[in-house]
């Protein structure tokens, strides 16, 4: 499925004024690699959560600079559920065992960057219910980052561009 429309150039020069981390992300493809972009098309990227749960877990946001689904054009947001179908077999061949997807709206809601919507990926893994009590420890530190990241775009580009 090509999409040629661009709706987040329209938003450039706002969201440079806003200072948002993720319209920093959304419009500088060129630091994707720096960034641990993980996937973009026209609608949305997927970015590696800097403060994982577990390691895995990934994030889709949508360019459009908003604080509520309901800002964003429903195919906009049927684009990003499209993608979410198959960011579980993303997780899932990555060796996920279960999954929890969520987004927390507002500030209210609990996000953690509440201008800007993102939806959650967190691969859970048999045993890891513990991981509440030690993610400040080097269970969750101790993992190689970089390997996690492109182990987990490897699988998006693989799953993601699949018909
Ligand atoms: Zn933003």
């Amino acid at each position: 499925m090509d999409r040629i429309y661009s709706p987040w150039r329209s938003g450039y020069f706002d969201s440079k004024m806003c200072g948002c981390v993720f319209c920093e992300i959304s419009q500088n493809a060129q630091d994707d690699e720096k960034n641990r972009v993980i996937y973009r098309d026209g609608v949305c990227f997927g970015v590696m959560n800097l403060y994982p749960y577990t390691p895995g877990h990934f994030m889709l946001i949508p360019h459009k600079h908003c604080d509520c689904p309901s800002l964003l054009d429903t195919k906009e947001w049927q684009h990003i559920h499209m993608l979410s179908q198959k960011a579980f077999d993303v997780l899932y061949e990555y060796g996920a065992s279960g999954i929890n997807m969520g987004m927390n709206i507002k500030q209210a809601g609990g996000a953690g960057l509440p201008e800007h919507i993102h939806l959650h990926f967190v691969p859970r893994y048999l045993g890891d219910t513990n991981f509440l009590t030690s993610i400040a420890d080097a269970r969750t530190y101790g993992i190689d980052f970089d390997s996690v990241f492109l182990k987990i775009k490897t699988l998006c580009t693989k799953h993601f561009t699949r018909g």
